[in-house]
């Protein structure tokens, strides 16, 4: 399966989603927990039942921005993928995690990353339709508050 176009800049282009969109209830949160000062990653707790959670690593590396999104693109990757990524960067490998988590009207929230970047603006409606089938599909869905390596195994 190939996955091209998952885009949320181009209006014209084909819409060709193959799993219905997630709407209402499903892209609303009742709790958003980010464990910034443990670095371990966020959780949001969803109106319909449903909890996702990523780490802080997974999530710069599913940023939404323009330019990410492209980048992604050209090296095939999907949202919070990193293989390609890690290769080019093996010098400085600090542990990602944002300086500051701000809320942007009531649809998004804006990450300001350790490594400076904070262009990427994740919409709940991103964050459920794309960041939270992504990690699930790639098992990286881990469970990132309770401590501890998140790339160990466990469930
Ligand atoms: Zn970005």
């Amino acid at each position: 399966m190939s996955h091209e176009g998952i885009r949320m800049m181009q209006p014209e282009a084909g819409a060709a989603q193959e799993s219905p969109k997630l709407t209402g209830e499903a892209i609303e949160p009742v709790r958003v927990k980010v464990d910034k000062s443990g670095g371990a990653g966020m959780v949001i707790h969803w109106k319909d039942g449903h909890s996702s959670s990523w780490s802080f690593a997974w999530l710069r590396s599913a940023c939404p921005c323009a330019t990410c999104t492209e980048e992604r693109e050209k090296m095939g990757l999907a949202p919070g993928q990193t293989r390609a990524k890690a290769a080019l960067l093996p010098i400085y490998q600090d542990p990602v995690r944002p300086l500051e988590v701000s809320p942007v009207g009531n649809y998004a929230l804006k990450f300001k990353w350790n490594d400076g970047h904070e262009s990427g603006i994740y919409s709940w409606d991103y964050l459920r339709n794309v960041a939270d089938v992504e990690a699930l599909r790639q098992g990286a869905s881990a469970q990132p508050l309770q401590g501890g390596d998140l790339r160990s195994g466990g469930q």
